[in-house]
């Protein structure tokens, strides 16, 4: 039986200021919030965020993220939520506290907002939560019964943040219509477990005509902290249209790469997106997608500051022994990367993620 299943999150609020409407958007969830960020994301927004669901009844419990989305970094902030009698989880920040925040919610059967401070990748959208071992080494996909129930995406705070993570989560959303058309190719299911949707493919198709549209003219703009129209499409397309493109149309060899890549030490100063626009390249290549379309690719990546060669994510001595490790990794059962519409072999990972390299190495010398 071929079911097609999209899923996506019960609401998404985007726009300047719209923390501010937090309380009046969580208030059918109970009278405490759960609050859990990064230390610099919940300086920011502590004020606005206590304000705010104040106004509406509902009192707040911090906690400090401590930064790994790991088994233990849940454990405890699920003990302390149910310590606090919390009736709904918010989660503040980048992916790794909202992959966190996810997971504790699900685990506790409550409503989980989420309010990213960065568009740095499509983790806010998902019903998906990404496992690391306390070193930061990937574990383990966490599939999650159901998506968020509540984004509030304010537009200033993200255009404010440094433009390294806006340019990460355009990179995040490079891979998207690419593997999304790799796993209609095969027949590959999505995260769900159905076959996608034309609602969900056109839907990654469109994140990549803004990211080719906007790209550049949104990335100028956050250098100068202003939230654009273009900035405002590009929040748009990393966070929501990735978000549904990737999920309910499958993920493959880009971000299998990705996760082959985290077991190289060097490569974890170098964020989610950023690996995962090298891993498009190499999954352009193993896939032998047309030239043209490889410069394009190539052309974007260079153009908002994506990295196209091993160096600039920090392998800058990728011997052969590093990149099959890597290659094998790519290829352990249950990986992504067996989605390609071909089956798939160390080998030709490794193949691949040289090919990128030497793509990339020659790209840049031309300029
Ligand atoms: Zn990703």
């Amino acid at each position: 039986m071929s079911i097609k299943i999209l899923i996506s999150p019960s609401r998404y609020v985007q726009g300047p200021g719209a923390i501010h409407s937090l309380g009046e958007q969580v208030k059918t969830f109970g009278q405490k919030a759960f609050i859990t960020g990064g230390k610099t994301a919940l300086k920011e927004t502590r004020g606005d965020i206590e304000k705010s669901l104040k106004e509406h009844n509902v009192d707040s419990v911090f906690e400090v993220f401590r930064g790994e989305c790991c088994d233990s970094e849940i454990e405890r902030l699920k003990a302390a939520a149910t310590a606090a009698g919390a009736d709904f989880i918010v989660a503040v920040g980048g992916g790794k506290v909202i992959d966190a925040g996810k997971a504790v919610a699900c685990l506790m059967n409550k409503p989980v907002v989420i309010v990213p401070t960065i568009a740095a990748t499509d983790a806010p959208c998902s019903a998906l939560a990404v496992i690391y071992t306390e070193e930061g080494v990937f574990d383990r996909y966490f599939i999650l019964p159901q998506n968020p129930n509540l984004l509030v995406v304010d537009t200033a705070i993200i255009a404010k943040a440094p433009v390294r993570f806006l340019v990460s989560g355009m990179g995040d959303a490079l891979a998207t219509w690419f593997e999304a058309d790799s796993c209609a190719k095969s027949a590959a299911k999505n995260i769900p477990g159905g076959y996608t949707t034309v609602t969900a493919l056109n839907l990654a198709r469109l994140c990549y005509d803004i990211l080719l549209e906007y790209g550049e003219a949104a990335k100028l703009a956050v250098e100068r902290g202003v939230a654009t129209p273009a900035v405002e499409k590009i929040i748009e397309a990393n966070t929501l249209l990735s978000g549904i493109g990737f999920e309910s149309s499958g993920l493959a060899a880009a971000h299998a790469i990705h996760d082959g890549l985290t077991v190289l030490e060097e490569t974890h100063h170098s964020y989610h997106g950023e690996k995962v626009a090298f891993g498009t390249l190499a999954h352009l290549v193993l896939e032998d997608r047309p030239w043209a379309e490889i410069n394009e690719v190539l052309d974007f990546c260079t153009r908002v500051g994506l990295p196209v060669t091993l160096a600039q994510i920090g392998v800058t001595d990728p011997t052969p022994e590093k990149i099959m490790r890597v290659a094998e990794k790519v290829c352990e059962p249950g990986m992504m990367v067996h989605n390609m519409p071909f089956p798939v072999t160390p080998q030709m990972v490794y193949n691949a993620i040289y090919g990128a390299d030497a793509i990339g190495k020659a790209y840049l010398a031309k300029r």
